[in-house]
């Protein structure tokens, strides 16, 4: 903490700068000869670099060294107030919180102890907001966004890596002080009765609760929808490289990427790029340790992981960036947008599968851990020592504490959000993402971190159509009405 503290002594002023330099600098590296393809449709052409999609990760699944408290099968008990199914950011943090009220609680998972695989990127005050900033590895104090070959712009709003490791012995810790327990096995199958519901794991134990929280992440078979599930798919492909250098400055993350230059001898690659295009996002940590991640935004149907993998290549090359070992390799696929789940329902839902990721950007973490407190609330209110209240009210409180009519409004605005960049080209993102990080930041910021009221939601629109280039009025005045129109219909839905 005492670092990210001395690097930001005081909150830095939000504003976005635009530079408006050439971007030969950034090409640090030497340049390698691109020789054009022949043959691209299938798999772009090795540099002489080769592919570093031949590299195998070098790391080794990793455990944390901690002790927790198990559950044993032979314990006479086997009633807990509340029982959690998973132990990713989502389940632990609201294990840590609702044990904070003495209510009971078991967290299943076929292992507790696994470190989380996915890498995560917050924004630095949101995580210093919740008093996690200890939590971060590594911060830097911009993020840039580069919209095409003359026009980045730095973002002064710090960006930071979370520290998996520091994240989750910190909800270990805390989850062990307060009492709770851990099984280490996977559900099967969740039952309810009126008042209780109990879990039935892969090793035969049968566990019983007031209350069952899925928090098993956005695979979940346990939490239901009654309405059709058509997510946006957010996929990426990820590398933590050693690497012989790299352009980016050691002081900005890059938050998006859409210069598509290194598509120029890959045509088949560049017309879908065109069509369904894909940004960089790179994480610098030092001059030759850098996170790389080719990522398509929002794509329905889903763009093939291929494809985002042969793009990435030819960006890299064309970077002049030489991956010598590949040390993490990441698969994202995060579903967005789409309903929630029915609300409410026996079963409650927390993390990937209760519908807080956000529909426009698939982050979750910061808020999920900024949601967990709320719903711990509504459990305690229910559950806690002196009140009583189980079944259907308790469903019913609980749900409503983590979707709200106000946030469920707002939600339906971020969904707009997606669904109006699903419409969108490379040339119509880069327009909206130009006019978007124009905006005052904190329109910007508040709807990249989920915390707009509707109000400021329609202000922020409004003002994103005043500051838009007439092209880009074009593209809402033709695209958006049919994503408008839906989103006007579930807002009235949702407040009838
Ligand atoms: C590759 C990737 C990168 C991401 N990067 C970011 C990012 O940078 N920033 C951000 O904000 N968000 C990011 N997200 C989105 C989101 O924050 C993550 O998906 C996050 O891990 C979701 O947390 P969770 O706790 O809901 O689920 P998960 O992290 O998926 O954890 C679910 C847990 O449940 C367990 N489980 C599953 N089934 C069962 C079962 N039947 N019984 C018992 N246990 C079970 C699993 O073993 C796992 O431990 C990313 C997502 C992905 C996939």
């Amino acid at each position: 903490m005492a670092t990210c503290l001395r690097l930001f002594p005081s909150a830095p002023a939000a504003k976005t700068s635009q530079l408006n330099h050439k971007l030969t600098p950034l090409f640090g590296c030497p340049k390698p000869r691109i020789t054009p393809s022949r043959k691209s449709h299938h798999r772009i052409q090795s540099s002489k670099f080769g592919s570093f999609l031949d590299l195998k990760p070098e790391s080794e699944p990793e455990f944390l060294d901690f002790d927790l408290s198990w559950f044993h099968p032979a314990d006479k008990s086997r009633r807990f107030d509340v029982i959690i199914i998973g132990s990713g950011p989502a389940g632990l943090r609201l294990a840590e919180q609702v044990s904070r009220y003495g209510i009971k609680v078991c967290c299943v998972d076929p292992s507790p102890l696994s470190m989380w695989p996915n890498n995560y990127g917050v924004w630095v005050d949101e995580f210093e907001s919740l008093g996690f900033l200890d939590c971060l590895d590594k911060t830097w104090p911009m993020a840039s966004v580069y919209i095409d070959d003359d026009k980045p712009k730095h973002l002064d709003r710090p960006y930071g890596r979370v520290s998996r490791e520091k994240l989750k012995t910190k909800l270990l810790e805390n989850c062990v002080c307060n009492g709770v327990r851990f099984h280490k096995a996977k559900v099967w199958n969740v039952k309810h009765e009126e008042f209780e519901s109990s879990v039935v794991c892969d090793d035969g134990t049968e566990l019983k609760a007031s209350l069952v929280v899925d928090a098993s992440g956005f695979a979940s078979s346990f939490t239901e929808y009654d309405k059709p599930r058509n997510y946006g798919y957010q996929i990426a492909h990820g590398i933590l490289a050693e690497v012989d250098c790299h352009p980016f400055d050691l002081d900005k993350m890059v938050l998006m990427d859409w210069r598509d230059s290194h598509l120029g001898n890959e045509p088949y690659l560049r017309a879908n790029n065109s069509k369904t295009p894909t940004f960089l996002y790179a994480m610098p940590f030092d001059s030759n340790l850098v996170f790389l991640e080719e990522t398509s935004l929002v794509s329905r149907p889903l763009l093939p992981y291929t494809e985002v993998k042969n793009r990435m290549v030819a960006r890299l090359r064309h970077l002049g960036i030489r991956v010598k070992k590949v040390i993490e390799k990441e698969k994202c696929l995060i579903p967005m947008g789409g309903p929630l789940p029915t609300i409410p329902q026996s079963v409650m839902a927390i993390g990937g599968t209760s519908g807080v990721v956000h529909p426009s950007t698939g982050y979750m973490v910061a808020r999920t851990m900024a949601l967990a407190p709320i719903v711990a609330d509504a459990i305690a209110e229910c559950l806690g020592s002196t009140r009583m209240i189980r079944g259907r009210p308790l469903h019913h409180r609980v749900w409503n504490g983590l979707w709200p009519l106000q946030r469920r409004c707002t939600r339906e605005f971020y969904s707009f959000g997606m669904e109006t960049l699903l419409k969108l080209d490379l040339d119509g993102t880069r327009r909206f993402f130009d006019a978007f990080f124009d905006l005052d930041p904190y329109y910007w910021q508040g709807f990249l971190s989920s915390r707009l009221s509707l109000r400021e939601l329609l202000f922020l629109s409004l003002s994103l159509f005043g500051n838009a280039s007439n092209p880009s009025r074009f593209d809402i005045v033709t695209k958006c009405p049919v994503p408008l129109a839906k989103m006007v219909g579930n807002l009235a839905l949702e407040t009838i």
